[in-house]
């Protein structure tokens, strides 16, 4: 892995117990689990097209995973978000989903997913509790779509939205606000979330390892909310009002759903940032912008180490979780947001 940190926990003392916690006063609890780092889709933004997979044994057994989760949970975790790669292009995912929610009935269990494999799963997710799923879609011509993701799977993407609603699951839009590509389709998007009950949102471009990424692409929040402004009636919703997480949302005149943007560089969250991420091959992050990671897998499969040592681990990395936008302030220009991307890391 390229610009990995320390394996071993940071300098400083044991954590004082309880609940997981930094030095500037956050709470940590929120945790991002990637399930796999294999996708069906191969985005421009996202994957390096050239990365290497990791091996069967590099990646955490599903019961490892649910150990991780009843950690997570016994320091106080309350939302666990499962991504990947995309998480049902491993098999047995949908098994493993609702084993979790038997062994954590209320946690609040979350999905991201490119929604291309999900359509015939839509009503066991809502049976086993996912109430919200967050779907990533960036244009709503098909042909676009083919180019972006390099695959023709526009139409499953679609279905698989049409499953989730019928099913009763909230559905979040998320869409790469890239220059070039989807920035003539903010009237299509916005008639989208008036004809339907969704949260569309505009994720800034951030050039991650991996990613095409170039300065031309970026299509600014501030242009996006200005050009949506003169499309539709736009009402702000108060930030952490209902479920808006970091977004910051809209009502939609007339409209069944809303609109938001997501601006984790103009218009960072770093201050509110609860979250955690543990990656497939069970490396933990504390933040999306650093390139510090601990790794757990071994401390896991360790005979005298086990969860002991990644609860160790866990809270002394929480501890001491970087500011994002401090990391990104000290970067040089032309440098990535991050040196790792996103397919691996998962969102
Ligand atoms: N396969 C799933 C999916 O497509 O939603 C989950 C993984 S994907 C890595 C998670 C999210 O990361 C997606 O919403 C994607 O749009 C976003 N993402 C990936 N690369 C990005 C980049 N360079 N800038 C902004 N968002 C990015």
């Amino acid at each position: 892995m390229p610009n990995a940190g320390p394996s071993s926990p940071p300098a400083g003392g044991e954590g004082a117990g309880g609940h997981l916690s930094d030095t500037r006063g956050r709470s940590v609890s929120y945790l991002r689990l990637s399930v796999t780092d294999r996708c069906n889709l191969r985005c421009l933004y996202c994957d390096s097209r050239m990365r290497q997979w990791l091996k069967h044994d590099e990646v955490l057994r599903y019961e490892e995973f649910l150990d991780l989760m009843g950690l997570g949970v016994r320091l106080g975790i309350g939302k666990v978000r499962l991504t990947g790669g995309e998480p049902f292009a491993r098999k047995g995912f949908m098994e493993f989903l609702e084993a979790a929610r038997e062994r954590f009935p209320t946690l609040d269990l979350r999905l991201t997913s490119n929604a291309t494999l999900i359509a015939p799963f839509a009503t066991r997710l809502a049976a086993a509790g996912v109430a919200r799923i967050n779907i990533s879609l960036d244009t709503l011509n098909p042909a676009t779509f083919a180019r972006v993701t390099g695959q023709d799977l526009y139409a499953e993407v679609r279905r698989g939205i049409d499953a989730c609603l019928a099913a009763g699951i909230r559905v979040k839009l998320n869409a790469v606000a890239m220059r070039g590509v989807n920035d003539g389709e903010l009237a299509g998007f916005l008639g989208l979330a008036r004809e339907l009950p969704i949260d569309v949102r505009f994720i800034e471009y951030m050039p991650m390892g991996g990613s095409e990424w170039k300065p031309e692409q970026v299509w600014r929040a501030t242009d996006i909310l200005a050009e949506a402004k003169t499309l539709a009636g736009l009402t702000p919703v108060t930030r952490g009002g209902g479920d808006s997480g970091p977004a910051q949302m809209f009502a939609i005149e007339g409209g069944a759903g809303r609109f938001g943007l997501i601006t984790p560089l103009s218009n960072h969250f770093c201050g509110s940032c609860n979250r955690l991420r543990i990656t497939s091959g069970g490396v933990l992050r504390t933040c999306l912008f650093s390139d510090r990671v601990y790794r757990l897998r071994g401390a896991l499969r360790h005979p005298k180490l086990g969860l002991g040592h990644v609860e160790r681990i866990l809270r002394l990395a929480s501890q001491v979780k970087p500011l994002g936008f401090e990391l990104l302030a000290a970067r040089r220009a032309g440098q990535g947001v991050c040196g790792t991307a996103m397919s691996a890391i998962g969102g």
